[in-house]
């Protein structure tokens, strides 16, 4: 069983944070009452407050009996223990597209493993350990519509996404595709909207398009067009570096000893998404 072993340079790091704290750099102490950084305060109080998806499968979901899943959950779990956190420490709050970054400025949660891509624009509120993995953006259309093989059928089309995340930005702005947009408050709306015919297509990364996919077999299918590099992050309050060194060297470990292999595999094999075990480069933490 692991012990941890990242808490035992916990208490070097927190004090480089304390000192960074007293120069206001740190927003917030996600939840963590007087404690100067996550890591101290996991460290601490061996509990961690941890911001995830509720309803994507295979990667952040609450089962109906209550408990987690998903390859995020099973992430966050990892680096809480390398963190000194055990599973029981930690509690799952639900955290939405749009809500992410005012949930670690507000202190509603320490940490943020939920699809959560890398953007310089949140890095202007937040800071990120990782990536931890990277997914690509791509379409899900009803099963049979052949008409949408690239992003660019998109033009002219009702598309949804979830307000708050990046993939609808991609199509219209980066990409300037003139697609009708739906905003929607979470991907599970948009696709309870594909199935009715109240918008053409959804958009956002293939890892989550892929578990709803598998979840309605027939009824959905993956266009297969990956047009945006999606780096998923783990977030945290903005300077909070000592956190984010202890959460880039839980990442590494995670992929050095195999585990995220394996991890990969029951989440996404279910899925048939063609998962990289390759260990992301990570950004540096500042
Ligand atoms: N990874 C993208 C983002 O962070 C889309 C997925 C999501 O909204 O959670 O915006």
């Amino acid at each position: 069983m692991r012990v941890g072993r990242i808490a035992t340079v916990a208490s070097a790091v927190a004090a480089m944070t304390m000192a960074l704290s007293s120069c206001g750099l740190i927003g917030g102490n996600g939840g963590g009452g007087e404690a100067e950084s996550v890591v101290q305060k996991a460290e601490e109080q061996g509990t961690l407050t941890i911001g995830i998806k509720f309803d994507q499968p295979g990667l952040g979901l609450r089962e109906p009996d209550g408990s987690y899943t998903g390859f995020d959950v099973d992430v966050a779990r990892f680096i809480a223990q390398e963190l000194g956190v055990p599973e029981d420490g930690i509690e799952f709050v639900e955290t939405t597209s749009q809500n992410r970054e005012t949930f670690i400025e507000q202190g509603q949660v320490d940490l943020v493993l939920a699809s959560y891509s890398i953007t310089e624009e949140r890095q202007e509120r937040v800071s990120f350990g990782g990536p931890y993995y990277v997914a690509q953006q791509d379409i899900l259309v009803r099963d049979g519509d052949d008409e949408i093989q690239s992003v660019e059928d998109l033009e002219g089309r009702t598309l949804c996404s979830a307000s708050g995340s990046r993939s609808a930005f991609n199509v219209t702005e980066t990409l300037a595709i003139d697609a009708q947009l739906r905003e929607a408050g979470s991907y599970s709306e948009c696709l309870e909207l594909l199935s009715g015919g109240g918008v053409d297509a959804v958009t956002t990364d293939d890892t989550i398009l892929a578990g709803y996919a598998a979840q309605q077999p027939g009824e959905f299918q993956l266009v297969g067009d990956k047009f945006s590099e999606e780096r998923y992050g783990v977030g945290m309050p903005k300077g909070d570096t000592a956190t984010c060194e202890a959460v880039n060297a839980a990442i590494a470990a995670m992929y050095e000893e195999g585990e995220a292999e394996t991890l990969l595999d029951s989440n996404f094999g279910p899925a048939n998404y063609e998962y990289t075990t390759e260990l992301p480069e990570a950004e540096p933490c500042a």
